[in-house]
């Protein structure tokens, strides 16, 4: 029976220091490699619009379909009574028309009835109870409440979407087993304060590029002198 071996720098990679260490040369090595990224709009239900688009498909897709759409109609009012047919149309690109169409009706008219039209009632809310305001609308989950909170409200949160949970646990910066929110308390933890929406950007922009789900490029990866997974790898004390 293999016999695991604790040596001082396995200690050392995954001590809290360690993983605060490894995240903030993470951070910087690829901020020098991609942009930063703004977010859609200022404009918190439009952000919220942006960001249903965003589920299940690509940025390039989003932003076409985004910019379609945005050029028709702009306010929750207007989603409200906007014939669903036409919304369905202009939103093709980003895949799940059907769905996303009557699901941007819905939240528009609960935007209109239960917020008087403006969703950033709920963004000024304390953190946790607006989270928990954005958790209860038909289609938002942990990410798009997350997304909303950092991009409309500007909170210090990381949202964790597919290519960030993937990437947090091949950095060893969260276990196999964790699931989505152990993931995201983990990431914070270990992410400098006012460097969580950097970070959320940064790796979604990672893992588009070299950290895929399939055949990771670990050779020509930016972050390969940080990342365990490939020095375990090289040294060959553990399957990956
Ligand atoms: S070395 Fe490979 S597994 Fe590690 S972060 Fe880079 S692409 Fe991902």
């Amino acid at each position: 029976m293999a016999v695991k071996r604790v040596t001082n720098r396995t200690r050392a990679t995954y001590s809290l220091n360690g993983k605060r260490r490894r995240m903030a040369g993470v951070l910087n090595r690829l901020g020098e490699e991609f942009k930063p990224w703004h977010g859609y709009t200022d404009d918190p239900f439009l952000e919220l619009v942006g960001t249903v688009l965003s589920q299940n498909t690509s940025g390039k897709n989003t932003e076409v379909a985004y910019n379609r759409l945005t050029s028709k109609f702009n306010t929750p009012e207007q989603f409200m009574r906007a014939d669903v047919r036409e919304i369905q149309n202009l939103i093709k690109p980003a895949g799940l028309h059907r769905i996303k169409s009557r699901r941007l009706k819905q939240l528009a008219r609960i935007v209109c009835e239960r917020y008087h039209g403006d969703i950033g009632t709920v963004l000024r809310r304390p953190p946790e109870e607006a989270r928990r305001e954005l958790l209860s609308l038909p289609g938002v989950g942990y990410k798009t409440a997350d997304v909303m909170l950092l991009f409309a409200a500007r909170r210090d949160v990381l949202p964790v979407d597919t290519h960030v949970f993937r990437i947090a646990k091949r950095l060893g910066l969260a276990s196999p087993e964790d699931d989505h929110e152990e993931v995201k308390a983990k990431l914070e933890e270990v992410t400098p304060s006012g460097r969580r929406g950097e970070a959320h950007v940064l790796l979604i922009q990672h893992g588009r590029r070299y950290c895929r789900a399939r055949n990771p490029l670990c050779k020509v990866c930016p972050i390969n002198g940080l990342c365990p997974k490939v020095r375990v790898k090289i040294e060959g004390h553990a399957r990956s």
